[in-house]
């Protein structure tokens, strides 16, 4: 397992998900207690484990484990780690609280979007109800030593999506929200999957950009520079997305067409398609789900529309 001293109190562990590196991220804070960022799925919780007992992190000084949202890939080893720590909770946006506490209905519908992948998630464990924080914009989360993580409530990828913003050091965890960052190639590409939400995704960006990071840490993957720049290129090509699966829609061009016309005029994904599709997971995610998401959006609107 890799970790990175990424700040004076920030850990970034890849947790190795399926063996897959620098795909899932989970960040650990150490103040006079841990918070953890992001806990991947349920498959690669013993990899975050080594990486405590590496950090000399006692489980019992883990306060909190705070989730950008539910799925799989960013929550759903949530039910698994807490039963290793005895002092710690879970903070969720309060629509995904019910979700971590009965996980079955989320197992189902992960199992009918993601299909096999499901299998390198594994299956979420609930979480019990009263070690859930429901969480609403704004919270604040002090675990000592000046460290701090403060909810900001980041609607668009799903609708109960938050990030985190570390009051000390002033750097983001936007979870899904800013898209899916590759480092080797400081490109970054959509994550949009139905139901896809442009104009809460993109206030959302306002109000990240507002707080002005001086760091954005990725679930996917990993620390990146420029942040408030990134997250302005990041509004910008989701909406350069929906510009071309409404005029897709207009046109009645099937995924694959309007997938084209995006690798055509999007350089991030165009100098990524070759990696993006050789991925196991990514290939999917984002070259099929993504752009469902935004073709799905371009239709309701012009439904609505007529
Ligand atoms: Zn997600």
């Amino acid at each position: 397992m890799h970790m990175t001293k990424l700040g004076e109190c920030i850990f970034l562990v890849d947790v190795e998900t399926g063996g897959l590196k620098n795909f899932i991220a989970s960040y650990v804070l150490k103040g006079k207690r841990v918070a953890i960022v992001e806990t991947g799925p349920t498959s690669s919780v013993s990899n975050l484990l080594s990486a405590l007992k590496q950090l000399d992190v006692k489980l019992e000084d883990v306060a909190y484990v705070a989730v950008s949202h539910i799925h799989l890939d960013h929550g759903g080893g949530a039910g698994t780690l807490i039963k290793n720590l005895p002092n710690a909770k879970v903070v969720v946006h309060q629509r995904g609280a019910p979700h971590l506490a009965n996980p079955e209905k989320l197992w189902q519908q992960s199992k009918e979007v993601l299909g096999s992948i499901t299998e390198l998630y594994g299956e979420p464990e609930p979480v019990p109800a009263e070690r859930i924080i429901a969480a609403t914009d704004g919270m604040i989360f002090d675990i000592g030593n000046g460290v701090r993580l403060k909810v900001v409530e980041t609607l668009g990828h799903a609708s109960h999506h938050q990030s985190y913003y570390e009051t000390l050091g002033g750097g983001i965890f936007p979870g899904d929200a800013a898209g899916i960052y590759l480092k080797e190639f400081d490109a970054v590409v959509p994550t949009t999957p139905a139901p896809f939400r442009l104009d809460s995704a993109l206030a959302s960006l306002d109000k990240l950009i507002s707080l002005k990071p001086k760091a954005l840490y990725y679930s996917h993957f990993g620390e990146a520079s420029n942040p408030v720049e990134r997250l302005q290129g990041y509004a910008d090509q989701l909406k350069l997305w929906a510009k071309i699966a409404r005029q897709g829609i207009q046109r009645k061009q099937s995924l694959e067409a309007v997938r084209e016309r995006i690798l055509e005029n999007d350089e991030n994904i165009r100098r990524t398609a070759e990696v993006l599709r050789a991925h196991p997971v990514l290939g999917e995610t984002v070259l099929v789900n993504s752009v469902q998401g935004v073709m799905e959006l371009a239709e309701r609107h012009a439904s609505l529309a007529e």
